[in-house]
């Protein structure tokens, strides 16, 4: 799913391409995705949008008639232009915008449609997209430790949960406890404050480094390689790997349809943190130590 960085590039490269510029058309190719019927998307035609904001995880356009479509991209959806007049938008294109600069689009991969669009009427009609989660960047350590510390849970779960971070999933969780070098499984409440303002650190730094990587990537040309996966990420989608701190094999923890990534020697103590599965399985064989591997 896309998370802070990968939003922060898609609004940078929106504003300029939408703000100030009036919609010519609108169309919903794939009516499932539109989860609202009034105001009907046809609203938006002739309007101007004069506001890019991202929402948490979801990015919302405003126009000058009060009118925000709030689009979710979830998984797989992914925005794309052209640039150009009245430029082809391919039939894999869900939802499309056009103006006097080209042409903007949503598609989602697979059949599964989790991608959704709404248009709503004002900043109060933003109100239920809000999830509530903290903004990390512009968080005090303070707020930071509070939001964490208010339930009794692994670290890798409560980073993810939109309701306490804003914008942070598997991947960049992944990196931000590798660079903090702390467990996925240590428990929120057991964080001495050292810990807790190294989380911090790592948190804000994690992120301002990724959204500038994907800037100077994008570079001033619409992102569209935005993908969970990335090479030179530490841990995140390295099973195996070399770790790029101590070069010891990056480990997982296999949960439900999501792995978790991380470095036992930079982060657990070199102890191998026991995937259910498959430590049930193998019961006494299971390595409990790097060493043991
Ligand atoms: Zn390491």
């Amino acid at each position: 799913m896309p998370e802070y960085p990968d939003l922060e590039v898609y609004a940078d490269a929106l504003r300029p391409r939408l703000q100030g510029t009036p919609l010519q058309a609108v169309r919903a190719l794939d009516p499932f995705v539109v989860r609202t019927v009034d105001p009907p998307l046809s609203a938006l035609v002739g309007q101007t949008p004069i506001s890019v904001r991202r929402l948490g995880k979801r990015l919302a356009i405003g126009t000058d008639g009060d009118l925000w479509l709030v689009v979710h991209l979830m998984v797989l959806g992914r925005l794309h232009f052209r640039a150009g007049p009245d430029p082809k938008v391919p039939k894999t294109a869900l939802v499309a915008l056009t103006n006097a600069n080209g042409a903007l689009w949503l598609t989602e991969a697979g059949s599964k449609r989790r991608a959704s669009v709404h248009l709503v009427r004002g900043e109060a009609g933003l109100l239920p997209h809000l999830r509530g989660g903290l903004e990390v960047m512009t968080a005090s350590l303070t707020e930071f430790a509070q939001a964490l510390r208010c339930k009794r849970r692994t670290l890798k779960r409560a980073l993810c949960d939109p309701t306490v971070l804003a914008a942070i999933g598997n991947a960049y969780s992944d990196e931000i406890l590798h660079t903090a070098g702390l467990s996925p499984l240590q428990l929120t409440t057991n964080l001495d404050d050292a810990e807790m303002h190294r989380l911090f650190g790592a948190a804000q730094a994690t992120l301002t480094l990724w959204r500038n990587r994907l800037h100077t990537e994008a570079g001033g040309g619409f992102p569209e390689h935005v993908t969970a996966f990335r090479p030179d990420m530490a841990v995140h989608g390295r099973y195996r790997q070399p770790c790029p701190v101590c070069a010891a094999p990056v480990q997982r923890i296999v949960y439900a349809d999501n792995e978790c990534n991380y470095c036992a020697r930079c982060q657990t103590g070199g102890r191998l943190l026991a995937d259910r599965a498959l430590s049930q399985l193998l019961k006494d064989s299971w390595p409990r130590t790097l060493d043991d591997v």
